[in-house]
């Protein structure tokens, strides 16, 4: 396993960060999670700008282009030799003093981790997941914003910890105003009536990129998409529920809070859109 460094390839041994390292004391920092899928980069391009962006809105200067960014991912992939995997990609703000003022951290840090895939069980995939809805709520935005994929991930934490503590793979959280925004880690679509609806990322969730490759696909076969705010209520009485993110790629949700949704088994349209996501990550990368 070799990991990017700051220009350099090191052992998982070697590759350790100082105590004093910003990311690690404050959570300054930004990150990318990026897969890998038979030797292609997934949506590489669309990652490295999310990356940059989120650098930019916390005034985080990352020592290399985004050209140079991308053929250091590219060069990780290649190094480790994996044909599917995960992709970490980390910037902190480096190593300072102990005050929280990053006009002492000399120069930012950059990590690339290539690793093998987690994915929920199989069984989750074929039979859906519980979730329930969770008290910690999603930033405001005029708080962290929620868009910006930082380091700071307490919020997602927690509400991963309130899932755990109730027995559930997931949770949905929600933004101040009571409406739907996203789970601890992936973005949620409902479905009603053919109609595919996700909330706007100014709700409060991050503009996901398979969010967005599952908004194209679905308006390839055919059905509309709406970008629009929706409550719990809306979630209960849907035909189907389904979350995306990188990780978990497209996965149906069979109850929220108790109430089962639709015939309690993954509806007709989560899967034709999961068969279109799994031919579309083969065609769409960087090689
Ligand atoms: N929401 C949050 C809070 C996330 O951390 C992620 C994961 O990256 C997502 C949504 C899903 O985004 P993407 O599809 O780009 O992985």
């Amino acid at each position: 396993e070799w990991i990017y460094m700051n220009g350099e390839f090191v052992s998982r041994d070697e590759a350790k960060v100082s105590v004093f390292d910003h990311g690690f004391l404050y959570g300054d920092g930004v990150f990318e999670g990026i897969r890998v899928y038979d030797g292609v980069v997934f949506r590489l391009r669309d990652h490295i700008k999310r990356l940059y962006d989120s650098a930019k809105s916390i005034l985080l200067d990352i020592p290399m282009t985004p050209e140079e960014m991308e053929a250091a991912v590219v060069e990780s992939v290649r190094r480790n030799g994996l044909r599917d995997a995960y992709i970490r990609l980390i910037v902190s703000r480096g190593v300072g003093d102990l005050g929280l003022d990053p006009r002492t951290c000399s120069r930012p840090q950059v990590i690339i981790i290539v690793s093998q895939i987690r994915l929920w069980p199989k069984e989750l995939y074929e039979q859906g997941i519980r979730v329930i809805t969770v008290p910690t709520r999603r930033n405001a935005p005029d708080a962290l914003n929620p868009k910006i994929k930082s380091l700071n991930y307490l919020n997602n934490v927690l509400i991963k910890i309130e899932a755990n503590l109730a027995g559930v793979a997931e949770a949905l959280t929600l933004n101040q105003d009571g409406y739907v925004a996203e789970g601890s880690g992936d973005n949620i679509f409902i479905v009603r009536r053919g109609v595919l609806c996700t909330p706007p990322a100014y709700l409060g969730a991050l503009e996901g990129i398979t969010r967005q490759v599952v908004m194209e696909l679905a308006q390839e076969l055919g059905y509309t998409v709406k970008e629009e705010p929706f409550t719990r209520h809306d979630v209960y009485v849907a035909d189907e529920v389904f979350l995306t993110g990188t990780a978990a790629e497209i996965i149906a949700v069979v109850e929220v809070d108790g109430r089962t949704i639709g015939s309690g088994v993954p509806g007709p349209i989560t899967r034709r859109l999961t068969e279109a996501f799994r031919r579309r990550v083969r065609v769409d990368g960087t090689p």
